[in-house]
């Protein structure tokens, strides 16, 4: 056994994210303020977004994206079950009902074929993911919401430095192609401020109420009171959350972002090898990039030969000190959906969850550290 323990996943974190935490932590202003202005500045600027709205993670960007569409109680928004929780839990917490449709199996992304059936008198919108990163196929998806007079909402938590080809050149995912990108800042993402989120949208409109309710509503942020030279009241007039980032966050995220270009490079480098390495390994299902997209590896998941089980695979690759998860959950089988009926049948995303397992990937893996993966991996599906 080899004595080297490999996670799934690693964030790169060093000492320049060190020094601009503690460079904050000693100006004495801790609380969202320039750092959080400069992150969004940076980040708008990196995908190619007019707005750009930090938040405190990707949970409440997408919950204060659906207040923004305007969902409430009776309204439908079409999503996969096969994605994190947090993705059809934002449409509940505006009391509007998730309809799910079943995913394409090579992609792990909403099969665009399956939404217009969705489609009811109730219905407002779409909340599509780009699941692991891979982008997924918005130029199917747009003219569906487009027709229907619908929102789209792009669910970009795993997406950071993914690209998707738009009219002939590669843009990134984020800029926003949809009314609204979503993305995380999660260490299990690409890049981390511990905890984090983004919004991105083309509305100015939008972009401004959605700085209002992070802030509980205000209409003054605390950067223009305290630099103001005048006394100035603030005033409520709709019911907001505390959804903001810190400074501290920010400043770590604002040097993550300067890695991320290294990281999505790595990671494509590490995917493309892990292709050609399994594909020595017989009945294992790859992944797959559709020649439009191109994703940043957020999770590499492959497909099982059929008749090995996936806890039996999983146990014996720990055994071998190496990590692998469970591919993505699928939101209705949990308990908290129970009472939420299945309007169609989802066999792909119950498929994938049950025979899919995320092989171990991160920008400091070596070389012989994904041989290993793939010669334990090998041994561990002869069952
Ligand atoms: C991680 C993730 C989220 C939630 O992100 P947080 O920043 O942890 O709130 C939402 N949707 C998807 C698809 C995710 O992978």
């Amino acid at each position: 056994m080899n004595e080297k323990f490999i996670p799934v996943a690693k964030p790169i974190l060093g000492e320049e994210e060190a020094q601009a935490a503690r460079r904050v932590i000693l100006s004495g202003w801790v609380v969202q303020g320039p750092e959080v202005a400069g992150l969004e500045r940076e980040f708008a600027e990196f995908v190619g977004a007019p707005y750009a709205c930090a938040v405190s993670n990707c949970t409440t960007a997408l919950h204060l994206a659906m207040l923004i569409m305007g969902i409430g109680p009776g309204d439908e928004v079409i999503t996969v079950s096969h994605s994190f929780i947090a993705t059809a839990n934002s449409i509940r917490f505006c009391g509007a009902t998730p309809v799910f449709v079943d995913i394409d199996p090579t992609t792990y992304n909403m099969d665009p074929a399956l939404i217009e059936a969705a489609i009811t008198p109730k219905t407002r919108g779409i909340l599509c993911v780009h699941q692991m990163g891979m982008p997924c196929d918005l130029a199917a998806i747009m003219p569906i919401a487009k027709k229907h007079g619908i929102f789209l909402v792009e669910d970009a938590a795993c997406a950071s430095g993914s690209e998707i080809l738009w009219n002939g050149q590669w843009d990134k995912i984020g800029k926003p192609h949809a009314d609204m990108a979503c993305f995380s800042l999660h260490p299990r993402k690409l890049v981390t401020t511990g905890e984090g989120g983004m919004i991105t949208t083309t509305n100015a409109e939008w972009d401004r109420r959605l700085r209002i309710l992070r802030h509980q509503g205000m209409s003054v942020t605390d950067t223009v009171r305290h630099s103001s030279k005048q006394v100035i009241f603030e005033d409520y007039d709709e019911v907001g959350y505390n959804y903001r980032m810190c400074d501290i966050q920010a400043a770590v995220g604002r040097e993550q972002l300067k890695r991320l270009p290294y990281i999505v490079e790595s990671r494509r480098a590490l995917g493309s090898r892990y292709m050609t390495l399994l594909a020595d390994i017989p009945g294992i299902k790859l992944p797959f990039e559709p020649d439009w997209a191109r994703t940043n590896w957020q999770c590499f998941c492959i497909g099982l030969p059929d008749g090995c089980d996936q806890r039996t695979v999983m146990q014996r690759m720990l055994d071998n000190n190496i990590a692998t998860r469970r591919a993505v959950m699928c939101s209705h089988r949990e308990k908290s959906y129970a009472d939420l009926p299945l309007r169609f049948p989802l066999p792909m995303s119950e498929k994938v969850q049950d025979n899919y397992i995320m092989l171990p990937l991160f920008s400091q893996m070596t070389d012989e550290d994904q041989i290993l993966v793939v010669e334990t991996l090998k041994r561990a599906v002869s069952c």
